[in-house]
């Protein structure tokens, strides 16, 4: 009998373009297993709208595999003792698997490599984090002089097809049944808006990027409004590997126009994994240490009310609705929202981050700290705090009218010159939750305090 051979899955949910499976699949029987770690310690547990991603995008998968002649195995538990049991059951040694950026997952490979023989592929970025280094041999930490560095390895090597066989194993081992793993919401069933809006699993992430590719030319003028659909929404695909990077890369780099601002962007999803690797607890401390005194107000109903959408700034509600109804936010506006609670509200950035890594599908663990850290003003690549933005400024400015009547219907029926900051509050719809030039003098407070002391 020959040994089978271990594909072990993470954020790389797919057939084509996996270097992991591909490799397996040349050398021999090949057994694709998903384990749900939700006991190693430190690992960080996904939210509730990547739960609900993961379901389905696991059954899609599932699905993919069988019509292969394979199939997918799931386990649950510790995710180096899970392997180790399943290279026991079936005689399998060897573990194919792409490398991942998350700390837990680096501690995670470091335990089964001692267990087993893991050969970690490439794949999951533009280039492996922390490979790009400045004259000096340092990895990056500024966006910018990064982008240059990695535009001269651009394009990244064409992507490969899914392996034209995968041998199944002489014995299926058991799996866990899906369904039993309680990913989906029950009561209540909040996914309704979710169900509506994405396709999870690698078709889903292909009809994306056909929709998109014929706009990617005028990227650069429509991305900022909200109100149009000017951007990819591939960040959940992309987060969940269902497509690679490379595939995304390849089949827009010759779209002309504004592409090359879209290829930035899919560097800054580097960029953010290449920070990551250099500061594993981004999403937990200030880069910037002397932020760590600052006089972050504790107030749960300000919190409560941000969340909800009901802040009473139509720009920053819609957005806040836009992510609990579908799992998503227009970029513009997760900048804007983010703002919005660290500098108006002067709440901790930290409360923000946790609040999107539970409703975002997209949510990404370097992705969301680095770009966090970017807003509060906190990280090794920030903005400057007391750059305060204005969203009653910003939402006009980026014609932001048709989506807050999308997402925020009380104020519907108002004119564009209105809608933005209606004078009149419609019954139901909060007034300012605080004034822009009050909040703007509490946090410039805060930050020269945080000078002076
Ligand atoms: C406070 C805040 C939190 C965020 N949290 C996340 C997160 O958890 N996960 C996430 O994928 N993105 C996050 N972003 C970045 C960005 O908002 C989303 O990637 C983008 O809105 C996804 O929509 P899209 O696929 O249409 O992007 P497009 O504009 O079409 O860009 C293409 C791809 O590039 C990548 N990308 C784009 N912008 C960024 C960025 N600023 N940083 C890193 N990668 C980027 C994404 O993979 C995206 O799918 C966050 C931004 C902010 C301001």
């Amino acid at each position: 009998m020959i040994a089978p051979l271990l594909v072990w899955l993470r954020q790389d949910l797919r057939l084509a373009d996996q270097a992991a499976l591909a490799a397996a699949a040349a050398q021999g029987p090949v057994i694709v297993v998903y384990v749900l770690d939700d006991d190693t310690p430190r690992h960080r547990r996904m939210g509730a709208a990547s739960r609900w991603w993961l379901h389905h995008s696991l059954a899609s998968l599932d699905a993919q595999l069988r019509a292969r002649g394979s199939r997918l195995v799931l386990r649950r538990g510790r995710v180096d003792t899970v392997l180790a049991a399943l290279a026991r059951e079936t005689g399998a040694s060897r573990v194919h698997a792409l490398a991942h950026a998350e700390p837990w997952w680096r501690n995670a490979e470091r335990a089964v490599g001692r267990a087993l023989d893991l050969v970690l592929h490439p794949g999951q970025y533009l280039v492996p984090p922390g490979s790009l280094r400045t004259g000096s041999g340092q990895p990056y930490r500024i966006y910018t002089p990064f982008w240059r560095n990695l535009l001269g390895h651009m394009p990244p090597p064409a992507p490969t097809p899914p392996p034209p066989r995968i041998d199944p194993p002489a014995h299926w081992p058991a799996s866990d049944a899906l369904a039993d793993w309680g990913l989906l919401p029950t009561t209540p069933d909040w996914a309704a808006g979710m169900r509506a809006a994405w396709q999870p699993g690698s078709d889903g992430a292909a009809a994306r990027l056909a929709a998109f590719v014929g706009h990617a030319r005028r990227y650069g003028e429509t991305r900022n409004l909200p109100s149009v659909s000017g951007t990819s929404r591939l960040s959940p695909h992309l987060h969940f590997g269902e497509i690679s990077v490379a595939q995304v890369w390849h089949a827009t780099m010759d779209a002309g126009g504004s592409t090359e601002v879209f290829l930035g962007e899919l560097g800054w999803r580097d960029y953010a994994a290449n920070v990551l690797w250099q500061f594993p607890d981004y999403a937990g401390t200030n880069a910037k240490t002397a932020y760590d005194r600052l006089a972050w107000r504790d107030d749960r109903a300000d919190l409560v009310a941000w969340q909800r959408g009901r802040t009473g700034y139509p720009i920053v509600d819609a957005g806040m609705r836009e992510l609990w109804a579908t799992g998503w936010m227009h970029n513009r506006v997760r900048m804007i929202a983010a703002s919005f609670l660290v500098k108006h509200l002067l709440i901790d950035w930290r409360q923000g981050e946790r609040w999107f890594w539970d409703t975002l599908v997209d949510a990404d663990h370097a992705a969301n700290a680095v770009n966090w850290q970017w807003t509060a003003g906190t990280g090794v690549d920030a903005q400057m705090f007391v750059r305060i933005m204005a969203p009653l400024v910003q939402s006009p400015k980026f014609d932001a009218a048709d989506y807050i009547r999308r997402w925020v219907p009380e104020l519907a029926h108002l004119p564009d010159a209105l809608i933005h900051d209606p004078p009149l509050r419609p019954a139901g719809y909060p007034a300012p939750i605080i004034g822009h030039v009050e909040a703007r003098t509490r946090a410039l407070a805060a930050y020269h305090a945080l000078q002076s002391g």
